[in-house]
């Protein structure tokens, strides 16, 4: 069964006093619950509270921490940035790959994106590759060949030993921080889209075993109808990861619904 990721991405938010407390919060709040061996939980902080935050994390076997960005190359003259090792040796595992906020306000294409995707790879950590259209492209109805062409470029030339090392997250731009949400049948066919993709390239075990998350605006009161779609495999959350009451119930949807 392929593995059910609900991730929270904090982009540029807390203090650091105000992440342990978080960090802490989420993993106390799942402390003696029932987590199905299939879902797993994933905290993106800002990349100077990483350390701590794993350490927390580190208190419950289905949390993981995730890096928000790397860069593409190993190490060098790239002042401000951070390598995919340097993630590897705080105990990271997971790293977002091609955010829309990172390819709108920080220029990175394509090409960018496969480079670091090849860096994330090669470290051993997992891709989570965010790929998405904006509102004119869904209002054209060309959503499908936009993402098509992110998944193509981006990811695409990856060995089938290297894909199992990605998770994708699909996060239509139009409804990232927006409070709308795609409903969820416009989730699950885009999903069940992706999926056809990844078989026609990848076969049809591994396209089973993608794990393809949805992201725009998920919160309590939308995930169960979001996770119950049958090409949905979880979530990545943006505003409604910053709070312990509204993250930890979104995870216990994904863990009554493996359950
Ligand atoms: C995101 O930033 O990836 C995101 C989906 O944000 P939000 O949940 O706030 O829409």
């Amino acid at each position: 069964m392929r593995n059910k990721i609900v991730a929270g991405n904090w982009k540029m938010n807390k203090t650091r006093t105000e992440a342990e407390a978080l960090a802490q919060g989420i993993v106390d709040g799942l402390a003696g619950k029932n987590i199905p061996d299939s879902v797993k939980v994933l905290m993106c902080p800002p990349a100077p509270y990483l350390w701590q935050v794993q350490q927390i994390a580190n208190g419950h076997p289905a949390v993981f921490v995730g890096g928000q960005n790397c860069h593409q190359a190993s190490s060098g003259a790239y002042t401000g940035e951070i390598a995919a090792p340097m993630l590897t040796a705080l105990g990271i595992t997971y790293v977002l790959v091609g955010h829309s906020e990172r390819r709108a306000y920080f220029g990175e294409g394509h090409d960018i994106l496969k480079a670091k995707v090849d860096a994330v790879i090669a470290e051993g950590l997992q891709a989570v590759f965010c790929c998405g259209e904006e509102l004119a492209i869904r209002e054209a109805g060309e959503q499908e060949g936009v993402v098509k062409t992110q998944l193509t470029e981006s990811l695409f030339h990856l060995s089938a030993e290297q894909f199992t090392q990605v998770v994708i997250a699909y996060e239509p731009v139009w409804a990232i921080g927006t409070g709308k949400t795609a409903s969820p049948e416009q989730a699950e066919a885009m999903h069940a889209f992706i999926r056809q993709l990844v078989k026609e390239k990848y076969g049809a075990e591994i396209a089973d075993q993608t794990t393809i998350l949805y992201g725009g605006s998920v919160k309590p009161a939308n995930a169960a109808a979001l996770f119950t779609q049958p090409n949905v495999d979880g979530g990545l959350i943006g505003g409604a990861s910053l709070k312990v009451e509204t993250f930890v119930p979104v995870i216990e949807e994904m863990c009554r619904q493996m359950a």
